[in-house]
């Protein structure tokens, strides 16, 4: 089966976002535990966590589907060891969160060497800072992101995301995430059957389908091999519909969140039905 949803809001508090899941017919949803653009928000008060949790469980959306995204100010791979620590910090502060509120995931970017580091010694201070925010909370699972590599993001490459599992000492905490925009902007087609085969034949093999806690699905405004990170509209973007056909009639996406960052809310609700009218249509076989 597929869950299917998008980043929905959290204005007013955590607890409304999985009303705003339901209002667009989502049976999955990502959201930020604070503000996203600030380094320090209160902590979550006793009212908002049971609220939360009351507003989750009447939604019928399991916490297995729920992927909170850390804030964009975050960089484990700062390599100003006092910047990555103050980045270290407000990371455990978003798993800690994640847990109070019931939820399992915590996806975020893995980072960027600023220029400073190269990419192998950026992944190892990324992997080191994982290692440590594990061992400061009790379950929530690190969901490392691939990025487009726009600037001197790391993440871009499959095997990086590979590394930094290698190099996790906790296996049980750590999966990778999608995001189909940063993909093909980083150069892997999954535009037509063949191309999408192949492409997941690669992850596959480099990093592995068991590794894969969830996927973000948006269209690119940016072209293919690019290494631009321009969200778009399905069907409205360089992608096109038939590459996110591909990934709906494929049985390794069962199960997990799969997740719009598309730029137009007001059409959330139809992307998630076209996207399960392409589940339903396939015969369950991969491809
Ligand atoms: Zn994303
Ligand atoms: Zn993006």
């Amino acid at each position: 089966m597929k869950f299917i949803g998008a980043h929905v809001s959290a204005a007013g508090g955590v607890f409304n976002a999985p009303g705003n899941a339901l209002e667009i017919g989502a049976n999955a949803f990502a959201l930020f535990t604070k503000n996203q653009r600030q380094w320090k928000s209160k902590p979550l008060s006793g009212k908002e966590i049971s609220s939360f949790k009351t507003a989750l469980k009447e939604s019928g959306i399991s916490p297995e589907h729920v992927l909170p995204h850390d804030s964009y100010l975050i960089n484990l791979g700062n390599p100003d060891p006092e910047k990555r620590k103050k980045s270290l910090d407000a990371f455990v502060d978003e798993l800690e969160r994640v847990e109070q509120l019931g939820l399992q995931l915590l996806n975020f970017h893995p980072g960027s060497g600023l220029q400073e580091v190269d990419e192998e010694s950026c992944l190892k201070l990324i992997a080191e800072s994982m290692n440590e925010a594990i061992s400061r909370t009790k379950s929530a699972v690190l969901v490392i992101e691939n990025t487009s590599g726009q600037g001197s993001a790391v993440g871009y490459r499959f095997e990086h995301l590979a590394r930094l599992i290698e190099r996790v000492d906790k296996k049980e905490r750590v999966g990778v995430c999608l995001d189909t925009c940063h993909s093909f902007a980083a150069g892997y087609d999954f535009r037509s059957p063949g191309a999408y085969a192949s492409t997941m034949a690669e992850f596959d093999a480099v990093v592995g389908f068991a590794w894969l806690k969830g996927m973000h699905l948006n269209d690119a405004k940016s072209a293919f091999g690019s290494r631009v990170d321009r969200h778009a509209s399905l069907g409205a973007g360089n992608i096109g519909w038939e590459g996110f056909r591909n990934i709906m009639q494929d049985h390794r996406t069962d199960g997990i969140p799969l997740i719009l960052e598309t730029i137009e809310p007001e059409r959330w609700a139809e992307e998630i039905r076209t996207l399960r009218s392409f589940a339903e249509g396939s015969n369950g076989k991969a491809r």
